[in-house]
């Protein structure tokens, strides 16, 4: 598998994670507001490792979830539960990923402004769906 290196646009936060398989969108208000477009990150429930924190700072976004980023460059990193602190998507522009990744899900399809739109023929779920396949534990990695 491997793992790859990620950090934000100062070099103030980087990180390495194993490989991810594919990666997830999420195209929620919060999400946007807070890096600007969709948000495009990389699920793990392990293995992330900071190598550099100097620049870290976390925002709490909602009752569930925290975010984190870089206080010097401003860069939008991390989405953790804080239910469960082992989750973490990692924003996929950060990490130095290989070509030939693919989505598996889009989620908040319902909140997705018409001015966008994805490639690919992954499943689309709406805010609603992804929460109830959330909770069942149906939400794969
Ligand atoms: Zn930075
Ligand atoms: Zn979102």
């Amino acid at each position: 598998m491997g793992t790859v290196k990620g950090q934000c646009l100062c070099g103030d936060v980087q990180f390495e994670t194993p490989m991810p398989g594919h990666l997830d969108a999420c195209h929620c208000e919060t999400c946007r507001r807070w890096n600007g477009g969709p948000f495009i990150g990389a699920d793990f429930r392990e293995g992330i490792n900071l190598t550099k924190e100097d620049g870290l700072a976390w925002y709490d976004s909602s009752d569930w979830a925290k975010r984190g980023f870089c206080k010097t460059c401003g860069a939008s990193l991390f989405y953790c539960l804080k239910s469960n602190p082992d989750f973490w998507s990692i924003a996929s522009g950060t990490l130095n990923l290989p070509k030939g990744l693919s989505l598996g899900k889009e989620i908040f399809i319902d909140e997705k402004p018409d001015y966008y739109s994805l490639a690919g023929k992954q499943p689309k779920l709406t805010g609603a769906e992804a929460f109830a396949a959330f909770t069942a534990g149906q939400d794969d990695e």
